[in-house]
């Protein structure tokens, strides 16, 4: 028997096939596009995204000569915070999804801050007040597309995050739910009582019967005949929580990282411990009726900064090309850079704050450039880590990494001495679509933790250098973190 992942994530949505051993054995991709109307907005077609996932379930299917009852089941990961609304009868979306990536309701923001909602929604959902979550921009589908607010009170619209949409499509509009991670999303979810919050969804004026029913991370979710037969999902769980269960976090203060365009860290905290401040509670998993809490911290920019030097600005030719410039240099020269190109995220939640490059002279080069950007994307997790220590008193030994920057040595062992534990990159970089087939494999009766444990395969170990002059290093960048705030006031 085998278990597929379904990761439907920002930019793709991918089908990997696992056997008993962990082993991957076959993968599809399909791409999403991704529209951006005007500035700061960003949205993308939800038939498009389901209609893909079953694209690369069927690609999946035929490059590994798979009929239906070979799966034992289905795990989903998925771009977390993203909103559908769609018809309950048809299930035609009413709008575009809005995308995590989204800033259009930086108003309605706003004005739920002014409003004085900032410590409660902290309270009950773990979340800082941003646009990035769900809550707002259902609200604003609800409040700007004509006749979606009516149909909404009259019961005939559904709202989902992406898990929830595809669930709903691959069921046959028979399953209208999510799991524990996705509605921990939301902002709209009380993350202690584990029920949908009344006073959030009165204040949002969001009608409850759209919401979907909110199970386990691995649970019997329902069945899918999209591959000719019934197959089980046997899972949902939000991309990052994903990550951290692929990676086998599964004791408290264990911790993971993904550089990807931005950066992700997750901490199991086991049971609930309030985040200090600048850091989100959320909700890791849930599994046989218990939930596991995570302190997250998220920053903005970390690959997007090599992303910039590659497109932009011309520095590079390549995204790889960095570390070998870096690796030219001993040290960086004195030169920082603060990568808030829009605003600051954790632990700062700085919105006015804007990038620089600071510390140029006449010696500076491109490998100095390159360097101080790699060097500021382990600053910013370097940031979140001692919020993490220092505020919970929690002992993080060592730090799991993945994501496409992941694969920079330079930037792993900078890390590693930055942050004084080690960095162990695991040989699968697809931990999120891993660890959405683990939860479905527990679901199925495949594996259980201790098995997990063991399929858990290290690439590397990157040990942390007695001699690095970290409080120097760190100085620097917390002067240079200093000179970006408040930038764009
Ligand atoms: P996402 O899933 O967010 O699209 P990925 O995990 O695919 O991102 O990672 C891609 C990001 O990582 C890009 O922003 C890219 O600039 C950066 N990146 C990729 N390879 C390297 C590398 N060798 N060194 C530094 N950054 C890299």
């Amino acid at each position: 028997m085998y278990v597929i992942a379904l990761d439907a994530g920002t930019t793709s949505v991918r089908a990997i096939l696992y056997d008993r051993n962990g082993k991957a054995l076959e993968s599809a991709s399909r791409p999403i596009r991704i529209k951006t109307p005007r500035p700061g907005w960003v949205q993308q077609d939800a038939e498009e995204i389901y209609a893909q996932a079953v694209n690369a379930l069927r690609e999946l299917a035929d490059k590994a000569a798979l009929t239906a009852s070979d799966v034992a089941a289905i795990g989903i990961a998925n771009q977390r915070e993203t909103v559908v609304v769609w018809d309950k009868s048809t299930g035609i979306p009413v709008y575009d999804a809005i995308v995590w990536q989204c800033r259009r309701t930086t108003d309605i923001c706003e004005k739920v801050k002014s409003d004085g909602m900032s410590v409660e929604i902290f309270e009950k959902t773990g979340l800082q007040v941003d646009a990035y979550f769900s809550a707002t921009k259902i609200k604003w589908i609800l409040d700007n597309v004509p006749g979606v607010t009516d149909r909404a009170a009259k019961g005939q619209l559904l709202a989902g995050t992406v898990d929830s949409y595809l669930v709903w499509k691959l069921t046959g509009g028979k399953v209208h739910i999510t799991d524990h991670t996705n509605a921990s999303r939301t902002m709209l979810y009380n993350i202690r009582d584990l029920k949908w919050d009344k006073g959030l969804l009165d204040y949002f004026k969001i009608p409850p019967c759209m919401l979907p029913e909110v199970t386990d991370s691995a649970a019997r979710v329902g069945y899918t005949d999209v591959l000719g037969g019934f197959v089980l999902i046997g899972g949902i769980v939000g991309d990052q929580q994903a990550s951290l269960f692929g990676h086998c976090c599964f004791e408290k203060g264990e911790a993971k990282n993904t550089y990807g365009t931005g950066s992700f860290m997750l901490i199991n905290t086991k049971d609930y411990v309030r985040a200090p401040s600048g850091l989100l509670n959320t909700i890791a998993w849930s599994i046989d009726g218990k939930v596991t809490y995570a302190i997250e911290g998220s920053v903005f920019v970390s690959g997007a900064l090599i992303q910039w030097l590659r497109d932009q600005m011309g520095i590079l030719r390549s995204a790889e090309e960095s570390e070998e410039l870096a690796l030219q240099i001993h040290d960086n020269g004195g030169l920082y850079i603060v990568p808030a190109f829009a605003g600051l995220g954790a632990p700062y939640w700085d919105m006015h704050a804007r990038g620089l490059i600071v510390g140029i002279t006449r010696g500076t080069t491109k490998a100095h450039i390159a360097r101080a950007a790699l060097e500021s994307m382990a600053y910013q997790v370097y940031d979140v880590f001692e919020e993490v220590k220092q505020n919970t008193g929690f002992a993080i030994k060592s730090l799991k990494v993945d994501g496409g920057a992941s694969a920079n040595n330079f930037l792993m062992q900078f890390q590693s001495d930055i942050l004084g534990v080690d960095v162990v990159r695991s040989k699968d970089k697809e931990t999120t679509a891993r660890g959405a087939a683990y939860v479905a494999g527990i679901t199925a009766g495949i594996w259980d933790f201790g098995a997990l444990k063991g399929l858990d395969q290290v690439d590397k170990v990157f040990k942390p250098d007695v001699n690095f002059d970290k409080a120097k290093a760190i100085n620097g960048w917390k002067r240079a973190v200093e000179r970006s705030r408040k930038w764009a006031i």
